[in-house]
């Protein structure tokens, strides 16, 4: 069986010179590429008609179980650029593993490696003239995306499926320079449970995330910092990126996986940590650890692991009951190191001796 995407390209790509316009100041997820590749599955066919063409709207009957009962994932990485005009994914396959493990757990059809990955390259070639130059961390965010199509209103797994990928340019993160966010630590609201969708990227998890998000804001807040809900005294993760400190004695800890987003960022950390004369521990971390890590100094940074800004140094937390800051509330040294490592690998300015790049 082939996994090919076949390319049937658009008849009315975007003007170079308005495609220039939008790369100039791309924002982030505001404006889409030409195409868009698809694949779709029902039991019968498994996955068929792999295929990239003009990126155009769904046609969905009102009933498509994704709009009642939210069985939905998607992934999020990005193609880079680097200074020859080549352009790279980072570690696509871990991607592609996750959204197979997230596909099991909301009961739909796995994808299989080959074909996510081969999807997002046919996509990314036909619209390689989207992907910006790499200089000051400009990159093409690629979306793919996995829903419930039949027609049907009864509870059980559809037998009907679309996977499709999308492209928009991004621009850096950071405009105005890497700076600290504050946390939210929510006292009401919980992302996930033991035996719940924590560990999937399902779209259901994002809704629910919103309340906790906007509450967040209300306190004067970047994000959230959500709590174990089996024990509300151990840290899980950001509503979009993962957690990890750095001690005064050169541990680098991050919460182990189970609830969480297995990120591939986060991954990327934990291998790079000992080249920064770190030790990667993966435990769980409380509450009373952090707060009185941070007043002590034997917390001397932190910061969040996510695609889309790579590293972001947290500088402050904010919850009912009491505020504090992480050292001198400016972002972190080695935080700031290890976020140049990242991006030197990513956009090609330093050897892949670990080949992450595709
Ligand atoms: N946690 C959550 C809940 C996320 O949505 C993301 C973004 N995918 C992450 C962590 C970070 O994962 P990654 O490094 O793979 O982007």
């Amino acid at each position: 069986m082939s996994v090919e995407f076949v390319v049937h390209p658009s008849d009315h790509p975007l003007a170079a010179a308005e495609r220039a316009a939008i790369l100039a100041a791309p924002g982030f997820g505001k404006h889409f590429t030409d195409h868009m590749a698809t694949a779709t599955w029902t039991p019968d066919t498994g996955w068929r008609d792999r295929r990239v063409s003009a990126l155009a709207p769904f046609s969905l009957h009102p009933s498509a179980a994704v709009l009642h009962y939210a069985q939905e994932i998607f992934e999020g990485l990005k193609a880079y650029r680097h200074a020859d005009g080549g352009v790279w994914l980072f570690r696509p396959e871990m991607n592609a593993r996750r959204f197979a493990r997230s596909a099991r757990r909301l009961a739909m059809p796995e994808l299989d490696e080959e074909s996510f990955v081969r999807g997002v390259e046919a996509l990314v070639r036909a619209d390689e003239a989207w992907v910006p130059d790499g200089g000051s961390e400009h990159s093409l965010y690629l979306r793919p995306f996995m829903f419930a199509a039949e027609a049907f209103l009864g509870v059980r797994p559809a037998e009907e499926f679309v996977f499709s990928v999308i492209a928009s340019p991004a621009g850096p993160y950071f405009a105005a320079g890497v700076a600290g966010v504050t946390l939210w630590i929510s006292a009401e609201y919980t992302r996930a449970a033991p035996g719940g969708t924590g560990a999937a990227k399902c779209g259901g998890n994002y809704a629910g995330s919103l309340a906790a998000q906007r509450e967040a804001r209300e306190h004067g807040c970047d994000q959230v910092l959500y709590l174990d809900s089996a024990d509300r005294n151990k840290l899980e993760e950001s509503g979009t990126m993962n957690l990890c400190l750095i001690t005064a004695t050169g541990e680098l800890i991050t919460p182990g996986l189970g609830t969480i987003l297995d990120g591939v960022t986060r991954d990327s950390v934990l291998a790079l940590a000992p080249d920064h004369n770190l030790t990667p521990v993966e435990r769980p971390v409380t509450r009373a650890e952090l707060s009185e890590g941070c007043r002590t100094g034997a917390i001397t940074e932190v910061f969040a692991t996510g695609t889309a800004a790579v590293i972001t140094p947290i500088t402050a937390f904010r919850s009912p009951t009491d505020d504090f800051t992480v050292g001198d509330g400016a972002p972190g040294k080695t935080t700031l190191t290890l976020r140049e490592h990242i991006l030197d690998i990513q956009y090609g300015r330093t050897q892949d001796t670990r080949g992450w790049l595709h």
